[in-house]
């Protein structure tokens, strides 16, 4: 289909007819149709497939061949944002640039295709219906009934078509979250197969994820729930473009000929995604199959890049998962919090690790500590942070938490690895309990706490920032986002981000003595105590510029020591680990 009939052309030759008709065209101004190519990617059978992975997958081999990408996620759900879902429902909430709190898929986007993402490519149906309403509100529908289509599909092709516009991306890489079959995403799908009509064929890729059964008593591949789920697919108006079937082993042949057969799909885009140990290794598979060129001639693209250096860039890849597979040196780290069971809730802090175990060729496993079982004596201090082989685990992080649930048992950890110079890392929540220990035990201040968890304690030595105060009650009322921070010269920190080393560049940092990171709480540490904390040896490397908001603390003659009010494990990227997690990593191995 050439650009002068695609439907978007149609409609817009009806619009100016001014007659009535039954298009609906949110107004996107200066968007040029064809510019922008769109892949969606939407899963069938069960969700959890790692939809996410192979969509950002897919990107980084787009990429390779030298086009720009930007993703967006489309979330089912009612929820506005992400911010008051319970990890261990749903992940970990990943925090953005911009402040916007989102699925983790995000993050898997941002370390893959090593890009800063905005809320622009996070939509949910929440935030879809909140538009709608708004402007039913102003009169903006001119008289007209509300309605699923065209006006929610329109807006969901608007907000599509507005990212394409301001990223200016050659490619938006669509993800639908859940399944074909989930009721709340019907209206996304609607969306969708507009969208294919209006754009044109050539502009728009289908890649369907699907589930191939393999159960142990037959002991063989089944296809017919993938069969059935594209079927639902195909039901609703979509032709797959490409099949990718998640598999545990390989996907045979066989099955790959009736998933062929079944949705008309030919063979050479039918791939195998089958299980591997480590997402980067998604990419190479891939490109064994031939699917980025594949999805660059279903698309009329070429590739802009040589076979030379599309091998360079996978090299790079192929070099990390080298150093991931063999590795020269094994350590145990302890994680403690709320959320241990599920490794989901702490997606980020696992992928730090991995990306600081790469560069330092060290295979890093992880003992989930559960604090709770410290405090009620259940569990001694010295057994709780033993490796599965009996010996001391060799560094300690406290993550991110809320509320009162385990903290004893994290501050009796944070005293554990003060007094043992056992390498502490402390995220977010980890500073502050690093602050109450430091607190209570060397500055002997009594009953020193935070006042998220004893609001009336004697020494309020973590407190509720003066700015969130005005704002309290669920939801919209944390410091979120990107801010940068003022790094002290000559300290830990500073060596670690390599400030005066004017060589060294990268995203976080911002100049010779401020760095940016990722934020996400309500309380920090008083200032009030400053004075006695520091006269006691604390160093306070990192503040908030033109605030007294202590941001990073670091304890000079400890192994390491280091606690930070915010979260780098969110800016830390495969082929650049966040500098703390591989300054932490490091003294682990000494
Ligand atoms: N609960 C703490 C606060 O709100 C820490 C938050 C976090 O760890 N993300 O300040």
């Amino acid at each position: 289909m050439n650009e002068n009939n695609s439907g978007l052309n149609i409609l817009k030759e009806i619009s100016a007819k001014k007659e009535e008709h039954e298009f609906y065209e949110a107004e996107v101004k200066g968007y040029i149709p064809g510019k922008t190519k769109f892949i969606i990617i939407m899963g069938t059978v069960m969700s959890g497939l790692g939809k996410g992975i192979v969509s950002s997958s897919i990107g980084k081999l787009l990429q390779i061949n030298g086009y720009t990408v930007t993703p967006i996620k489309l979330e089912g759900y009612l929820n506005v944002d992400s911010g008051t879902l319970n990890p261990y429902r749903h992940g970990e909430v990943y925090v953005l640039d911009d402040g916007m709190e989102c699925d983790m898929d995000l993050g898997t986007y941002e370390r893959l295709l090593d890009t800063t993402l905005t809320g622009k490519n996070f939509t949910t149906n929440g935030q879809i219906y909140s538009s709608i309403l708004q402007l039913e509100r102003k009169g903006g529908f001119l008289g007209r009934d509300v309605q699923y289509i065209p006006h929610v599909t329109g807006e969901v092709k608007r907000r599509l078509r507005k990212l394409a516009m301001d990223s200016k991306a050659d490619i938006v890489l669509i993800e639908v979250g859940g399944t074909v079959g989930d009721l709340e995403n019907s209206v996304y799908i609607e969306a969708l197969r507009e969208l294919e009509y209006e754009e044109g064929k050539e502009n728009v890729c289908n890649v369907a994820l699907t589930f191939i059964l393999e159960p142990k008593f037959l002991g063989e591949q089944k296809s017919k729930a993938g069969q059935l789920g594209l079927r639902s697919l195909m039901a609703m108006g979509i032709h797959p473009d490409v099949v990718a079937c998640r598999c545990h082993n390989l996907v045979t042949e066989k099955v790959r000929e009736k998933i062929s057969i079944f949705s008309n799909v030919p063979m050479d885009r039918v791939i195998s995604v089958h299980d591997v140990d480590s997402i980067y290794k998604i990419p190479a598979l891939m490109k064994k199959a031939n699917l980025d060129q594949e999805i660059l001639s279903l698309l009329k693209l070429k590739p802009k890049t040589d076979f030379y250096l599309q091998q360079k860039e996978l090299e790079k890849i192929e070099y990390y998962i080298k150093a991931i597979d063999n590795p020269k040196k094994e350590i145990t780290i302890g994680i403690t919090g709320k959320y241990t069971n599920i490794r989901d809730s702490y997606a980020s802090i696992a992928k730090a690790l991995e990306h600081s175990g790469a560069a330092t060729n060290t295979k890093i496993n992880i003992k989930w500590i559960e604090t709770t079982e410290i405090e009620d004596g259940k569990l001694d201090i010295v057994d709780a942070l033993k490796d599965e082989n009996g010996n001391l685990i060799k560094g300690i992080i406290v993550p991110g938490g809320f509320g009162k649930r385990g903290v004893e048992g994290k501050i009796a950890c944070v005293r554990f690895a003060r007094e043992n110079n056992i390498p502490y890392l402390g995220l977010c929540y980890g500073f502050q309990m690093a602050i109450i220990e430091f607190g209570r035990n060397v500055c002997k201040l009594e009953d020193a706490h935070t006042t998220e968890v004893s609001p009336n304690c004697k020494n309020p030595v973590v407190d509720i920032l003066p700015e969130q105060k005005k704002i309290e009650g669920l939801g919209g009322n944390m410091r979120l986002g990107g801010r940068n921070i003022d790094v002290k010269e000559n300290t830990i920190t500073s060596k670690l981000y390599e400030l005066d080393n004017d060589a060294v560049k990268n995203s976080i940092k911002q100049s010779k003595t401020q760095v940016r990171e990722r934020f996400r709480h309500r309380f920090e540490f008083n200032p009030e105590y400053l004075e006695q904390f520091e006269k006691q040896g604390i160093v306070f490397s990192g503040k908030a510029p033109q605030h007294p908001i202590m941001q990073i603390l670091e304890l000079p003659e400890h192994k390491f020591f280091v606690g930070v009010q915010y979260h780098p494990e969110f800016t830390s990227k495969m082929l650049f680990p966040n500098p703390l997690f591989l300054g932490f990593v490091k003294a682990c191995i000494e």
